[in-house]
């Protein structure tokens, strides 16, 4: 009997907030015996091409991707764009605007942190990015390697957590500019982890903008709710996607693995792609 074939959509490299380099991440893929992963960096399609390049070498598939973060009155979404054509210069201008408003922000933050009698220099988080997206997470690792707090949990609790007193907000990327972003780069438009975003009532908004699907599965959701967000894609006409998330072993376990979305999905998905 044949092996069904498995994939993963969502992964993280070392040019967002992953520790995993993208051939590290290919490597993981491999050793799990996925035969496809997406790369989807927040704000950064970096780490596509030596993953590409990795995947050749490994023989799986990798599927350009990317997890944009975005903003609406107040409140942060992250919009997953899958087969994009990572390649196109407006793109990497526009990304690499986000990217320098990522850094002014981080420097914000920094800022505060001094306030708060913490001392972390701009180099040591940027080091952590690799000249991709900078954020939270670089500046929480800064702090433990330097001791100043014992963990990630640490830092975001007591200074860089959404309500804690280094905060700063950032995003001006609506969802509809990143969602019709998507598209015209060839791309399908998905909304990443919705139970972690619990604003539902936003999808049939989205749907008008151009949204093609859910991401149905992932590591943040239980069985009952994946089959609620697989069930509601379906209600709307929308395709089922799923992945892990994987940061790496940057936030703890490697989470690669964790969710297997079958291939005839991923088809499907391809078959999306506006010609
Ligand atoms: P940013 O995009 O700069 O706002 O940073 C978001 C990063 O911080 C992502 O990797 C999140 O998973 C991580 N993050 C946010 N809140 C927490 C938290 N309370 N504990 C650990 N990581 C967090
Ligand atoms: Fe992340
Ligand atoms: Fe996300
Ligand atoms: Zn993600």
């Amino acid at each position: 009997m044949q092996e069904k074939r498995l994939a993963d959509l969502h992964v993280h490299t070392n040019f967002s907030d992953s520790n995993f380099s993208p051939l590290e991440a290919v490597q993981q893929a491999k050793k799990l015996g996925l035969c496809a992963i997406a790369i989807t960096d927040h704000d950064t399609v970096k780490g596509i091409a030596q993953a590409v390049k990795a995947g050749k070498a490994y023989n799986i598939e990798v599927i350009p991707g990317i997890e944009l973060t975005c903003e609406r009155n107040g409140c942060e979404i992250h919009m997953l764009g899958y087969f994009i054509d990572y390649k196109k210069r407006w793109f990497r201008n526009k990304l690499e605007e986000i990217c320098s408003q990522r850094i002014e922000r981080s420097k914000e933050i920094l800022e505060k942190l001094k306030q708060h009698g913490v001392g972390i220099k701009i180099e040591d988080v940027l080091k952590l990015s690799h000249g991709g997206s900078t954020g939270r997470l670089h500046i929480a690792q800064a702090m433990v390697k330097k001791g100043v707090v014992r963990s990630l949990k640490d830092a975001f609790r007591k200074y860089i957590g959404d309500k804690a007193p280094c905060y700063v907000s950032k995003f001006k990327v609506t969802p509809k500019e990143a969602i019709e972003m998507i598209t015209k780069l060839g791309g399908v438009p998905v909304i990443a982890h919705p139970h972690i975003l619990g604003e539902d009532k936003l999808i049939p908004e989205f749907i008008e903008y151009g949204l093609r699907g859910i991401e149905a599965y992932h590591s943040d959701h239980p069985d009952h709710i994946a089959k609620f967000y697989a069930n509601l894609a379906k209600k709307h006409n929308l395709f089922i996607t799923g992945g892990s998330d994987c940061h790496g072993s940057g936030k703890g376990h490697i989470l690669m693995g964790k969710v297997k979305l079958p291939y005839e999905l991923v088809e499907k998905l391809k078959k999306a792609k506006p010609q």
